[in-house]
């Protein structure tokens, strides 16, 4: 593979006891009441997973949402956040009808207008961006399913620009670094073969707390299975309570942990030889590069004993090829992301573990033809060129990359459309740039279910219903067995709200593109794909979810022939393509900053109850969990003479200050670091439950650390600080 194919392949890439506890969902169906009972099958929206569900109502009133039974992707079960579902549809908050910014006397308002005068007024300034600056300069923001529908909407339109957040704030670079190594990522639901693990390496990956309901299921079979854990983490999160070993690594130094561990294996003796020699080049390269990192140089740095770092390693490789270092999920930490990535990628070929029973499987999806339609014209310009050409190797778009190309007035992107992402919780430290950008933006339409900060700077705000309110595509996610899903509607949207591809059609055919969306409303496209497979969708309204035969196995056939699709048809340890753009083909320790006196690092992480902020304001969760806590360890909270229950604000170095933030005093944290749950700390009073309330990490980020390699934002290099709850918020609330 050479580097364009490598770019077709990150293209496709692109776009959270063991713990039953965590799993607040029900496995069994709810006792009927008296009344009458009816079912929905629908496909949770409560993040991004895609777990079937069924809706249970008891005359005409929701019930209860629980899992589907035949579902191999959520096994019968929701998770603590899917159960939340009803209280997303009855949040009463929910955005209503169109929102359009007008002028206010000195200022501006929102005022109610109807979807014709909303979806008119986005037409005219996308055809007047369209004649004045060229018709692509519009990018698309999106997180969610219905964000498809307006990147055809705006590919149609003639501009190709779009982000996810999902990918420079997220998994970019494990997917970046698993397709240099192996040709293909790890992909979403992770390819991880948990259930078969006898050992499992976590590196800050907060399974558990970070709950993706199919991911923590097989962890905890693992786990029952008698599956040893090893937990990296400076914090003792839940993982780390299931694990035999617990590494409370020093803050920004996993990277020296993953060479000592490599450098054991080599110089032990202990990598999978035969896989190896049969499936990797550039071994010779790595055993070399690796000397100078032994454990006792690992020690200095991590602060984990030499004997510990053998003994895990030992461990590691008597377990293997059933031992899986798992790439986490959440991996923009310090700037050198995508070579940890890497480094955990070379550690699993070394064991063996890709393509083996216990470490990756290969995944299979259902093929699923596209509703005929005709093709979309050809972009007239490079914009990945023009907005990230300094990152080769990416191919999807990097989105901080994306707002500091709509500033000013020289700037090359005009218009934005935000589906279902929150921009500036989402991206660290960026508020300055966003309202920056809005000022200079000649459009923003921000498409979502509920207000946030982000539709505070729109211009036209689009109320999508909720998704127990609509059809979305089908699932068909690459897994262990390809399987169908269908999400469809229980109730009749709410208020004005409607579904994202009524919304993109509407404005396609105000703008002469109808052609582009060729069918009278979404069903037609549903019915027609499932035909093609041998479904329809009165089957599908039926099942809910169909299984499907695989057609490939899910692991390698012993001394299988394979050529990867790398530049050398094999596993490369050492990396071609990192060497042809420049970048060190093999991966280097840099030793992290360390906070100033009186900081803190700021390690942040998830909760079973939210998903980012986005599940804040829904009142069942809310319940659940109204606040985060700012977690400090006994020898800090002595310094400032704090205790459990108190009230504090968090600083970082440049001044600005959260909300107030209750203490929790605990040992589960090292005295260098505080941590807190992301997604709390909402500014925009229109979420009545959510405002003001906990401390927002994403505001506090003051030193986010640039991927050379993909463009990713790493968040863990910030320090904060514990200052007066009676401290006022600087720079507005955090
Ligand atoms: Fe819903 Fe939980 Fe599944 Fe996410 S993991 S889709 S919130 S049940």
């Amino acid at each position: 593979m050479n580097r364009r194919e490598f770019l077709k392949v990150s293209a496709a890439l692109g776009a959270g006891t063991a713990v039953p506890a965590m799993l607040g969902g029900c496995a069994t169906r709810p006792l009927p009441g008296s009344g009458e009972v009816t079912t929905t099958p629908t496909v949770c929206n409560m993040c991004f997973w895609q777990c079937a569900g069924t809706l249970y109502q008891e005359d005409g009133r929701p019930w209860k949402v629980v899992g589907h039974p035949d579902d191999p992707h959520c096994d019968g079960r929701l998770c603590t956040r899917g159960t939340g579902g009803i209280g997303a549809y009855d949040d009463p908050d929910r955005l209503r009808q169109p929102l359009l910014r007008v002028a206010d006397g000195d200022g501006q308002r929102f005022e109610a207008v109807s979807w014709d005068e909303a979806l008119d007024f986005i037409a005219r300034r996308m055809t007047a961006i369209g004649e004045q600056h060229g018709k692509d300069r519009l990018a698309l923001f999106s997180h969610g399913d219905g964000g498809k529908h307006f990147q055809r909407l705006l590919q149609a339109f003639g501009s190709h620009a779009y982000a996810h957040p999902s990918f420079a704030q997220c998994r970019g670079p494990r997917e970046t670094a698993f397709g240099l190594t192996y040709g293909e990522g790890v992909g979403s639901p992770d390819r991880t073969d948990m259930a078969n693990s006898r050992c499992i390496v976590l590196i800050g990956s907060h399974l558990g707390e970070n709950l993706h309901n199919s991911q923590v299921q097989t962890f905890t079979r693992a786990i029952d299975n008698g599956a040893t854990v090893i937990t990296v983490d400076p914090r003792f999160s839940v993982a780390a309570s299931k694990s035999q070993h617990w590494l409370a690594i020093k803050p920004g130094t996993d990277m020296a942990l993953l060479l000592a561990w490599t450098n054991v294996l080599v110089n032990e003796g202990l990598y999978d030889r035969d896989y190896v020699a049969r499936y990797c080049s550039g071994f010779d390269k790595l055993a070399a590069h690796v000397q100078p990192y032994n454990p006792e140089w690992a020690y200095l740095e991590t602060g984990i004993e030499p004997a510990v770092i053998r003994a895990t390693a030992r461990v590691m490789a008597g377990n293997a090829p059933a031992t899986l270092v798992h790439p986490g999920r959440h991996v923009t930490w310090y700037g050198d992301d995508t070579q940890r990535s890497r480094a955990i990628a070379i550690l699993n070929a070394l064991l063996g573990s890709w393509g083996r029973p216990g470490g990756f499987y290969r995944q299979e999806k259902v093929k699923l033809p596209a509703f005929p339609a005709p093709p979309l014209p050809k972009p007239s310009s490079d914009w990945k060129q023009t907005v990230q050409g300094d990152f080769p190797l990416v191919s999807t778009g990097i989105s901080n990359r994306l707002v500091e190309h709509s500033i000013g007035d020289d700037a090359f992107i005009k218009g934005w459309f935000v589906y279902a992402t929150n921009l500036p919780l989402t991206l660290p430290g960026a508020t300055e740039q966003i309202k920056a950008a809005a000022e200079s933006l000649e459009l923003m339409v921000v498409v979502d279910t509920m207000p946030a900060e982000i539709t505070g700077y729109a211009d036209v705000v689009l109320p999508e219903c909720t998704y127990l309110e609509r059809y979305d595509d089908l699932r068909n996610k690459a897994e262990r067995t390809p399987t169908l899903a269908l999400r469809m509607p229980a109730f009749e949207p709410r208020q004005q709200s409607k579904p994202a591809w009524w919304m993109a059609k509407q404005l396609a055919e105000k703008l002469g593109l109808g052609r582009y969306f060729p069918w009278p409303d979404y069903t037609f496209v549903l019915d027609w794909q499932l035909k093609q497979v041998g479904s329809s969708l009165a089957e599908m309204q039926r099942l809910g979810v169909k299984r499907f035969a695989r057609k490939t196995r899910p692991y390698f056939d012993d001394g299988e022939a394979i050529r990867f699709n790398t530049p050398s048809g094999r596993i490369e340890l050492w990396s071609s393509l990192l060497a042809e753009v420049g970048q060190d083909p093999l991966p280097r320790y840099t030793p992290p900053e360390r906070p100033p006196p009186g900081f803190y690092h700021l390690n942040y992480g998830r909760a079973p109850a939210h998903t980012f902020g986005r599940t804040i304001n829904n009142p069942q969760l809310f319940e659940l969990m109204p606040e985060n806590t700012v977690w400090v360890h006994p020898s800090a909270a002595a310094v400032h003479g704090l205790a459990s229950g108190d009230y504090v604000r968090l600083e970082n170095p440049n001044g600005r200050r959260s909300n107030r933030v209750r203490v929790r005093v605990t040992e589960r944290i090292r005295p260098d670091s505080i941590f807190i749950v992301h997604g709390f700390g909402h500014s925009d009073e229109r979420q009545r439950l959510a405002r003001g309330v906990g401390a927002d990490d994403a505001a506090l980020m003051h030193n986010v650390k640039i991927d050379p390699v993909m463009g990713g934002t790493g968040m863990r290099a910030s320090f904060v600080r514990l200052v007066d709850d009676d401290a006022a918020p600087q720079g507005g609330l955090t």
